[in-house]
């Protein structure tokens, strides 16, 4: 089982060591590209001498790179566990505001216990909070917090790669980090982690689920298909939140409905308050419900899946429409049902797509630019440009003018025949704030048939 954490030092700088973390790599879903790159740090520290023996340069030092809450700690822990070797861990942000002298001392006593233990993993979270470039604060840098990290890069390269320590830091900003950390012989391997995509989810959830009980009609894949932008923290806490939910209303399993109550929550929490004013909050209505309608209408286009007035990150609503089965794959039927639903969001980079990489409009069936230009980035694309002939680059100009003058039109005919339909949905979404799919399409096709394949989800 998880060995006891023990805790040095009083100061708000103390460092923990878990003699035994008990975390394997089953219990870190979605990140198996991450796992693999582990995979030799894992052998090192289970059998050093043996790469030592034959004169391996083994690393120190690895930085874990990716948004909060995508299991970084977790799968340090993991490398720890597999390995069967003790995990020593630091928080960057601990350091912020300490006395001077502090930080540094506490850095030391930390690779004193680390040596004292090896082969063993040291794990530095917030990294970027001591290690951020030097000399960029506001009147001059902070004594502290630059000490600290002179502390760090000394020990770093006091010991030798054989010492069985092996150091891992997690940040989210890669980019800020001060470049003397990224030196060979210090943190020079980069493992990313990212937002898992729905396959990620589904295997998180699974590992989430295993001592919880669900109702027949809880599917992990619907869950997994309603949480896209959840992070692996966000969907271990939906599930816990569900499970307290079912308790509370004195159920012995969690159904759906706490699954939903719980994902509205959680999505909630990380979109912040939504609109008070009334102006604003119908104007953001006809925005999103347009969208909706003429992506609904137009055959080939991906089922919407709800609806919604909380803002949500830069967006003020949103139109959450459930992707095609494979999202690689898409007819040109479904990208043009893209371009009318989306119409002006996002619409450069489905055009350019369809002319020049897809080979979906009349210049010809050929791909003309790499995937560099489905980036949709405008400097690649002039880049690209540049290097083709006047002619071609005007046709490509004309292909994509014809494509949204037709997609244009095909919008504007939705809202002007559906005027009815949508002030009807305006108006219930006013007042819910957040429709499903299903009370949309029930909306929307009291007032117009809406095409078969569109229909449901
Ligand atoms: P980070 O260090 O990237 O901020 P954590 O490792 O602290 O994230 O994740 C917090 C919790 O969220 C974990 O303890 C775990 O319960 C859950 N979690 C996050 N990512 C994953 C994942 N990939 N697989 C399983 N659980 C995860």
């Amino acid at each position: 089982g998880p060995g006891f954490p023990l805790a040095f030092g009083q100061s708000k700088a103390k460092f923990q060591m878990e003699p035994n973390t008990g975390v394997t790599f089953d219990d870190v879903a979605g990140v198996d590209e991450a796992k693999q790159d582990f995979m030799e740090v894992v052998e090192f520290l289970k059998k050093p001498e043996r790469f030592t023996a034959v004169g391996a340069r083994i690393p120190k030092g690895v930085l874990l790179v990716g948004p909060p809450g995508t299991g970084k700690t977790l799968l340090a822990k993991a490398i720890a566990g597999e390995a069967g070797v003790p995990f020593f861990s630091i928080s960057g942000s601990e350091f912020v505001e300490m006395f001077v002298g502090v930080g540094a001392s506490r850095v030391r006593d930390l690779f004193k216990k680390a040596k004292e233990n090896a082969p063993c993993i040291v794990f530095v979270d917030e990294i970027d909070a001591v290690g951020r470039q030097r000399g960029t604060g506001i009147g001059g840098g902070n004594d502290e917090r630059e000490q600290t990290l002179n502390q760090l890069l000394t020990e770093m390269d006091g010991f030798e790669g054989n010492t069985g320590i092996i150091v891992i830091a997690a940040t989210n900003r890669a980019d800020i980090l001060d470049s003397a950390l990224l030196r060979p012989g210090r943190f020079d391997r980069q493992v990313t982690v990212d937002v898992p995509d729905i396959r990620g989810r589904t295997e998180i959830l699974k590992v989430h689920a295993g001592n919880k009980k669900f109702d027949s009609d809880v599917s992990l894949e619907v869950i997994a298909m309603r949480t896209p932008g959840f992070s692996g923290a966000d969907l271990a806490n939906l599930l816990n939140e569900a499970a307290i939910l079912a308790g509370r209303r004195g159920k012995t399993a969690i159904s759906s409905k706490e699954i939903d109550d719980s994902i509205d929550r959680i999505v909630a929490g990380m979109e912040g308050t939504v609109m008070t004013d009334g102006k604003s909050k119908s104007l953001v209505a006809y925005h999103e419900v347009g969208h909706a309608i003429c992506g609904t209408l137009t055959p080939g286009h991906d089922a919407v899946q709800k609806v919604t007035l909380v803002p949500r990150g830069q967006a003020r609503g949103l139109t959450w429409f459930i992707p095609a089965d494979d999202p690689t794959l898409i007819s040109k039927q479904q990208l043009f049902a893209r371009v009318v639903g989306g119409l002006v969001e996002e619409l450069p980079r489905r055009l350019y797509l369809m002319v020049v990489t897809f080979g979906m409009s009349e210049i010809g069936p050929w791909s003309l630019m790499d995937s560099s230009a489905q980036s949709g980035d405008v400097i690649m694309r002039m880049m690209a440009r540049n290097s083709m002939s006047e002619k071609l680059a005007e046709d490509i100009d004309a292909a994509v003018k014809k494509i949204t003058d037709e997609a244009y039109e095909i919008a504007l005919s939705h809202i002007r025949n559906n005027r009815e339909a949508m002030d009807k949905i305006v108006e219930v979404l006013l007042e819910k704030e957040t429709i499903t799919g299903d009370e949309f399409r029930a909306i929307l096709s009291e007032f117009v048939e809406i095409p078969a394949e569109n229909r449901v989800r």
